[in-house]
């Protein structure tokens, strides 16, 4: 295990924001104890950027309140005992320490209690490398020996792994998310309670998956955690074993194409499931807002899009998905080829990103890049002629907008002068004929 060792700051690295330590000191002063605990400890160890950050204190939120009159603190979630502060760095939660009382439905604490100590709060948290806490009194607090985790890159819960998925089966999801963002290893037995706790998943609300299902997607190591959790996911979106069906699998193709994707959720839900029949309705059961389903929606058409490798057809494909949807319906082509090919052994993983594997797909992403660097994807108002000039020559109702869009592809495939004189001539000819 030493061989994998990570490089890790020391505890005199942890530092925090003037705005924060201002807080802190604040609680402090009043007489209750503060510490920086959560993400903000384990990517700051890491040596990973990090932003969000969470407090844990003994004050109940009622104190919190009094004591930081000064600061807007919005009471985001008094019945598990936080608050969010507002600062001029952005916002803060602060949580009163807690011990979770029983979970009869493997999502909710039934009562939260508050804890006396930060060591008793710790012990509720899920995994070893999130059960961390530090102020500039006490220094780091690792009860649960997260650093060494955090050195060996692994993800073990705080305690009995199954009992720990038992009370909130949200921490399964949680701890593919973290092993998909940190490249980190999930231990075995941890690993072992996931797999055989994973049905209570469906107990867990739906945006809370969502958001979990997100930032996994977009982790880095995303796709060896599909691989290895398809059972896991399965229950998540059920829908992926109806691809995991023959060989090769599709569904190894699907992984592969979203996670050649940017980091862009839309684009890699598109990826991942775009194989599917119900893509849509699979979105709406996991609560995504519309922009996000329509954006897939848009890219999903794309993929049965017959285009050919001639100018007319790939500027007809620009016009009528804007540049940025065929741009991105066409990565995801691409990426669907290059998965198969994977595959099926033709090209290397390691190969470009964006090599294109069928000389068809290739020639529509040329004359893609050749029409937009060549500035020929215009739209109707950039046109030198409008909808006035046509009424004025007789045209009505629909024929205006049809016979515009035929003009601007005069001009954008045929290279016609975008000239007012020479499009009128143009439309008088038509006319008259
Ligand atoms: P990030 O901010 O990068 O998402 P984080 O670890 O800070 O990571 P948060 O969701 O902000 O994640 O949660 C803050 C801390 O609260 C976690 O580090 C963990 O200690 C604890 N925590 C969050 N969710 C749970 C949970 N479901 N069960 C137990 N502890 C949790
Ligand atoms: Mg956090």
């Amino acid at each position: 295990m030493k061989g994998c060792d990570r490089q890790m700051r020391t505890n005199e690295s942890i530092k925090v924001p003037d705005s924060t330590r201002a807080v802190m000191s604040l609680l402090e002063e009043a007489g209750f104890e503060c510490f920086v605990v959560g993400g903000y400890l384990r990517d700051t160890l890491l040596g990973r950027a990090t932003f969000d950050i969470d407090l844990a204190t003994s004050a109940t939120p009622e104190d919190v309140m009094r004591s930081l009159s000064r600061y807007v603190v919005i009471p985001t979630g008094l019945r598990h005992g936080t608050v969010t502060v507002l600062t001029t760095d952005g916002s803060i939660e602060i949580t009163t320490f807690r011990e979770d009382g029983m979970y009869s439905d493997f999502r909710h604490p039934d009562v939260v209690r508050y804890a006396k100590t930060i060591e008793e709060d710790l012990a509720r948290r899920d995994f070893t490398i999130n059960a961390l806490a530090w102020n500039e009194k006490r220094g780091l607090i690792d009860p649960w020996d997260g650093q060494s985790d955090l050195k060996k890159g692994l993800i073990r819960t705080v305690g009995d792994a199954n009992q720990r998925f038992r009370e909130d089966a949200l921490r399964i999801l949680r701890g593919l998310r973290l092993s998909a963002e940190l490249s980190f290893q999930i231990e075995e037995r941890t690993s072992d309670a996931m797999r055989s706790c994973a049905q209570l998943l469906k107990h867990v609300a739906r945006e809370r998956l969502q958001v979990e299902l997100n930032r996994l997607l977009i982790g880095e190591n995303a796709l060896s955690v599909m691989q290895g959790y398809v059972d896991i996911l399965s229950v998540v979106i059920p829908e992926l074993s109806i691809l995991d069906d023959c060989a090769p699998s599709p569904l190894n193709v699907a992984f592969l194409r979203a996670s050649s994707m940017g980091r862009d959720i839309p684009l890699r839900l598109a990826a991942l499931l775009c194989d599917l029949e119900n893509a849509l309705e699979i979105l709406k059961r996991l609560r995504y807002d519309n922009a996000t389903i329509d954006r897939v929606e848009k890219l999903i058409a794309f993929q049965s899009e017959k285009l050919f490798p001639e100018k007319r057809s790939v500027w007809r494909g620009l016009y009528r998905y804007g540049q940025k949807d065929f741009l991105d319906g066409m990565r995801l082509r691409v990426a669907g080829e290059r998965a198969h090919a994977n595959i099926q052994g033709i090209v290397a993983p390691s190969a470009p990103a964006d090599t294109a594997v069928s000389p068809t797909t290739a020639a529509i992403a040329q004359i893609a890049d050749d029409l937009i660097r060549r500035n020929r994807i215009l739209e109707l108002k950039d046109l030198a002629v409008n909808g006035h000039d046509l009424l004025g020559r007789g045209y009505r109702g629909q024929e205006v907008g049809a016979m515009l869009e035929i003009l601007l592809e005069k001009v954008c495939v045929d290279d016609f002068p975008n000239e007012r004189e020479s499009l009128l001539a143009a439309i008088d000819s038509k006319s008259e004929n």
